[in-house]
C-alpha cells in the first residue's frame, strides 16, 4: 500500500480536504461524496455531488475507491453498511453507531469504567422531571442524536426551567446529564493502525464559545496525559479501531470526566499539521491504508485558532512569528468554519502571545 491506493471520503468539507492534502504525498488518490457541488475538498479530490443515501451515487463512489472513510459522524448508517459490503470502511461502523448516540456513548464509557457525568435516558416530559430529581440540578439536556457544536442542548438550572428546556429540544429522545463544574476542557487524539498498534497525541486544551471550538492549545507534558491516553486506549481496544479517534474530556480539578468521542479526525487536532511529528490527517490515512503509523509527539508548543464566519487576510496572520494559515476556500456564512491558523513556538509564552494577536 499505498502508491495506487484510492480513498473514498464520505463528506467533502475541510476535514476531507485536509485528509486529501496529507495523503497525496503518500501516493493516495481521493474521491469525495457530498451533497454540496462546491464542497471544499473538491480542490484536492475527485468529487461526486450526491446525497449520502443515493445508491447510484454510492455505487459510483465505491467503484472509484479501495477503502472508505468519513469526515463526520452523521453519515447514514445504512449507507455505511451498504459500502461495507463492497469494500473496507474505517473507522468501524460500531464506533460510528456509538458516537452518534449520546446515550450509547455514555453507556459505553460506564461499561469501560471511564468516568462520565451521571445520566438518564429521557423520552418524555415526565421522564425529564424524574431524571432531574434523581440527578439533581443544574443538569444538561441533550438530544441523543444529531447534536454537535452545542446544538440540540439546554442547561436546566432550576425546576422552573424544565418545561422550556423540553420545548427547546423539541421533545426529541434525549439524555439528561449532570452538570460538570470543570476547570478546563481537553481532548486527546488517538490513532490505531490495522495491526492494532496505537499512538496518542499530547492532549490539547480547548476553549469553546457558543458551543463551537474557538481555540486549542497544546502544551506537551500535560499532567492529565496518562489518564487521557488510558481512557482513549480502552475505547480503541473495545472497537477494534482503525484510524483517528478523538476523546473530549472535562478536567474537573484533576479528575477527568468523558464528554464525547468523535470517530474521525478532529478540530482539536489541527495543530498537529505543523506541531507534531506526523499530523492526525496523515496518521489517519496511514492507519486506514495499513501503513506504519508515524510518531505523535509534539515537536513544539502549538496553538490553533478557528476562523468562524469571517477569515482574515493571509498577510495579517503570517506576519506573526511561526504562524501558519489555512483557508478552506469556503463561502463565508455566519457560524461557518472557514479556516484556521496555528502558531508554534519553543515556549508557552511565545505561543500565547501569538494566540493573543490572532484573536
Ligand atoms: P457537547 O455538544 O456535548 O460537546 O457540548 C458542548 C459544550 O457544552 C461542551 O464543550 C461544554 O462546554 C458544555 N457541556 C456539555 N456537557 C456538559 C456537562 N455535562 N456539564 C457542563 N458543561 C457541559
Amino acid at each position: 500500500m499505498c502508491t495506487t491506493c484510492r480513498i473514498g471520503i464520505l463528506g467533502g468539507g475541510q476535514l476531507a480536504r485536509m485528509l486529501a492534502i496529507s495523503g497525496l504525498p503518500l501516493g493516495a488518490r481521493f474521491v469525495t461524496l457530498d451533497p454540496a457541488p462546491d464542497a471544499c475538498a473538491a480542490a484536492a479530490a475527485r468529487h461526486i455531488t450526491g446525497a449520502y443515501d443515493d445508491r447510484g451515487k454510492l455505487d459510483e463512489f465505491a467503484a472509484m475507491a479501495d477503502v472508505v472513510t468519513y469526515e463526520f459522524e452523521n453519515v447514514p448508517a445504512e449507507s455505511v453498511a451498504y459500502l461495507a459490503e463492497k469494500l473496507p470502511v474505517y473507522p468501524p461502523a460500531r464506533a460510528l453507531a456509538v458516537s452518534r448516540d449520546r446515550l450509547k456513548e455514555k453507556t459505553l464509557f460506564r461499561e469501560l469504567s471511564i468516568p462520565t457525568p451521571d445520566f438518564r435516558a429521557v423520552g418524555s416530559l415526565d421522564d425529564l422531571k424524574l431524571a432531574a430529581l434523581e440527578i439533581g440540578l443544574p443538569a444538561v439536556l441533550k438530544t441523543r442524536t444529531m447534536g454537535y457544536d452545542g446544538k440540540g442542548q439546554a442547561v436546566i438550572k432550576s425546576i422552573d426551567g424544565i418545561e422550556s428546556a423540553w420545548a427547546r429540544v423539541g421533545g426529541a429522545e434525549c439524555i439528561l446529564e449532570s452538570f460538570v463544574t470543570f476547570t478546563r476542557e481537553i481532548s486527546v487524539v488517538a490513532v490505531m493502525g490495522r495491526a492494532g498498534e496505537a499512538v496518542f497525541y499530547p492532549v490539547s486544551e480547548n476553549t469553546h464559545r457558543d458551543g463551537i471550538l474557538r481555540h486549542t492549545v497544546c502544551r506537551p507534558g500535560d499532567p492529565m496525559q496518562k489518564t487521557a491516553e488510558d481512557y482513549a486506549g480502552r475505547l480503541l481496544e473495545h472497537f477494534g479501531y482503525v484510524g483517528v479517534l478523538a476523546l473530549e474530556l472535562f478536567d474537573a480539578g484533576g479528575a477527568l470526566v468523558a464528554n464525547e468521542i468523535a470517530p474521525r479526525v478532529h478540530n482539536t487536532g489541527h495543530w498537529t499539521i505543523e506541531g507534531a511529528e506526523t499530523s492526525q490527517f496523515e496518521n489517519h490515512i496511514r492507519a486506514i491504508t495499513g501503513l506504519p503509523l508515524g510518531g505523535a509527539a509534539a515537536t513544539r508548543v502549538s496553538a490553533m485558532v478557528n476562523f468562524i464566519g469571517a477569515i482574515p487576510p493571509a498577510q495579517s496572520v503570517l506576519k506573526i512569528k511561526n504562524a501558519h494559515f489555512h483557508d478552506y476556500g469556503k463561502t463565508a456564512k455566519p457560524g461557518r468554519k472557514l479556516g484556521h491558523a496555528t502558531v508554534c513556538g519553543d515556549t508557552v509564552e511565545e505561543v500565547e502571545a501569538g494566540l493573543e494577536e490572532l484573536q
